[in-house]
């Protein structure tokens, strides 16, 4: 969703653990917060359940793909973050819930 901003207090973004707790608090605060989340809404139930539908479930914009799983690679280290409304706390449930 995109929304026309006039001011704001405080830009959080990301709206993952880190970004939702600290944009909570500010606006417990009497704070005018605003999230910015790159990646999409989850509502409930649409979580691919296919192979298929799976395959198209990363990050990568400059491949069309806007997905929840974001890959990073290093030497020696390989990442996986998240892209979504939520953060990465959407990833935290969604493989073992997509085996149902
Ligand atoms: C598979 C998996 C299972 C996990 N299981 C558990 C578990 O059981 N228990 C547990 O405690 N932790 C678990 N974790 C770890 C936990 O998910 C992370 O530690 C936590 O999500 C990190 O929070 P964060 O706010 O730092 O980052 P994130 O949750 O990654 O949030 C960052 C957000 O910022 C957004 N973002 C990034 N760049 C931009 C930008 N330029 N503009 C706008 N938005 C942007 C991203 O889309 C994302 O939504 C798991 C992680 C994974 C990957």
């Amino acid at each position: 969703m995109v929304a026309q901003i006039e001011s704001a207090d405080a830009v959080v973004i990301g709206s993952g653990f880190g970004g939702s707790a600290a944009a909570c608090r500010l606006a417990e605060e009497g704070l005018k917060v605003v999230v910015f989340e790159r990646g999409q809404l989850y509502p409930p139930g649409s979580f691919p359940r296919s192979p298929r539908k799976m395959a198209r479930n990363f990050w990568d914009p400059s491949a069309g793909l806007y997905g929840l799983f974001d890959i990073w690679s290093f030497r020696g280290l390989e990442g996986v973050v998240s892209s979504g409304v939520g953060g990465g706390s959407r990833q935290c449930r969604q493989p073992a819930r997509s085996h149902l």
